[in-house]
């Protein structure tokens, strides 16, 4: 499998630290609020590359944290005078409400920052230890920049230009521009930790994601996963204070998913151009924004509209459609051995998932690899709309393979549970009326009783196989 590589901004082969495994860390959510959809976008991709690693028959260690602790998680608990920790507390409840209806699963460990307080302390310590940080007279623990040579080797930035682009704040008591914090100094009425070193204070962002990448993946991970714009200064930062620490690569491959953007700006919560994921979900269905992710490259800029969150629906339905033609059809096809027919069909059918294995292989294309599975379900279609005799066997192979290639990507996988609907018994005798009303020629109780189903959101749709019916 190739993979960008943003440290040599080149396509490479994924060569895994231990084979058979990948140690793969993506920097989560600061919880504060509800996550927007430029948000999801980083949890939907790399949720779906750690889904074709499993595929492909790698174990997956997936550490994705949670920031529950900065300005921006305190300056809420003060807006509304609570604790931080209830902050953090009730928006990772949220999180994890809108992961799951977007089809992210959960990491193998979800990390908060204020837990792993511990080794963020230590790994301080180290720098501490080794020169490569300093207390300064406020407290702050601010890193040497200059002490680590490469910084810049991710952004592709020469220190010179880093040099003259730094500043001092008000209240940094800094050696050099260019050195940033790893430890803030205590503020009157803000949550403090003690320290070996003396100064009780909390973290600075970038310590606590090498902190907590090292303490559940080891010195040295596959992959470090983020949006573009985490890489400067976050991802340069976690670099030069892990590598400092440890003295050894921190990732080998550096990934980043490109801005969604909405009128072609990033969307953001500064610039207050966004749509919380939960809004999107009202109106378009959870499912329907990670189809809308997957249908892109992750590299490549995303925008939001409406028309676009219709496509994808659409789109999704076409799918969804397919596959419960495929189960009503498998349900009442005849057994008995495939034909010869069916299995050169099912051959020929095999080739888009060699297409879809192949578009994921070359850096996660999931927008190929969905055409590929449009593609197929074209074919199944043409191939069964022709084909009234087709077998159970010959059905059951092609939904597998649909199945195996959508539940890679994690759409297409819901489904309506029809005998726990607690109208289904009425709805199967109503169909049932209409057929004997049809047979009569009474076509006008047949489409009053149609009539009567779409009051109760019910839609049929009449086969050759039998009358298939779905809550709208
Ligand atoms: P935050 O909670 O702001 O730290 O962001 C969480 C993740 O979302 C990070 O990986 C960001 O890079 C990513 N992100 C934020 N805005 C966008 C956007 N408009 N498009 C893509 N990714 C984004
Ligand atoms: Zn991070």
């Amino acid at each position: 499998m190739k993979l960008f590589n943003t440290l040599t901004r080149q396509k490479e082969e994924f060569v895994p630290i231990t084979p058979g495994e990948v140690k793969m860390y993506s920097c989560g959510p600061t919880v504060y609020n509800y996550f927007h959809v430029g948000n999801a976008r980083p949890f939907i991709v790399f949720d779906v590359l750690r889904r074709y690693f499993e595929y492909r028959g790698y174990q997956v260690n997936f550490v994705q944290n949670f920031t529950d602790i900065d300005d921006k998680v305190i300056g809420k608990a003060n807006e509304e005078g609570v604790d931080f920790n209830a902050i953090a507390d009730r928006y990772i409840k949220e999180y994890y409400v809108d992961a799951e209806g977007l089809g992210v699963g959960r990491a193998t460990y979800h990390p908060r920052a204020t837990e792993t307080m511990d080794a963020i302390i230590g790994i301080v310590q180290k720098l501490l230890d080794n020169g490569h940080a300093y207390v300064a007279e406020n407290g702050d623990v601010y890193f040497r920049t200059k002490s680590f040579p490469e910084y810049g080797k991710l952004s592709h930035q020469p220190m010179e230009d880093l040099q003259a682009g730094a500043r001092i704040s008000v209240g940094e008591m800094k050696e050099d521009p260019m050195d940033f914090a790893v430890w803030k100094a205590a503020k009157p009425g803000e949550p403090a930790w003690d320290t070996p070193w003396g100064s009780k204070g909390r973290p600075g962002w970038h310590i606590e994601c090498s902190a907590m990448a090292t303490k559940y993946l080891g010195p040295t991970i596959d992959i470090h996963s983020g949006g573009l714009d985490l890489t400067f200064p976050h991802h340069e930062n976690e670099i030069a204070q892990s590598e400092c620490a440890n003295g050894c690569t921190f990732a080998n491959y550096w990934l980043h998913n490109g801005f969604l953007t909405i009128d072609n700006e990033k969307m953001s919560k500064s610039k207050g151009n966004f749509f919380m994921v939960r809004d999107a979900a009202k109106e378009f269905g959870y499912e329907t924004i990670r189809m809308f992710m997957l249908s892109a490259h992750y590299r490549t800029p995303l925008n939001y509209s409406a028309e676009s969150l219709e496509m994808n629906k659409a789109s999704l339905a076409r799918l969804y459609e397919a596959r419960n033609n495929m189960e009503f059809r498998m349900e009442k096809a005849p057994d008995g051995v495939m034909t010869d027919e069916e299995t050169a069909k099912l051959t020929s059918l095999s080739a888009y998932k060699q297409k879809f294995i192949d578009a994921m292989d070359d850096d996660l294309n999931t927008a190929d690899a969905l055409s590929a599975i449009f593609e197929l379900t074209r074919e199944l279609n043409a191939y069964m709309g022709a084909h009234d005799d087709a077998t159970k066997a010959f059905l059951a192979a092609a939904h597998a393979l649909f199945m195996e290639l959508t539940g890679v990507l994690n759409i297409v996988q819901k489904r309506e549970d029809k005998a726990a609907d607690p109208d289904a018994a009425q709805i199967e005798a109503l169909i049932a009326k209409r057929t004997e009303a049809k047979k009569n020629k009474d076509f006008a109780e047949a489409d009053r009783i149609r009539g009567e189903l779409a009051d109760m959101g019910v839609t049929i749709k009449d086969t050759r196989q039998g009358v298939q019916w779905t809550r709208a």
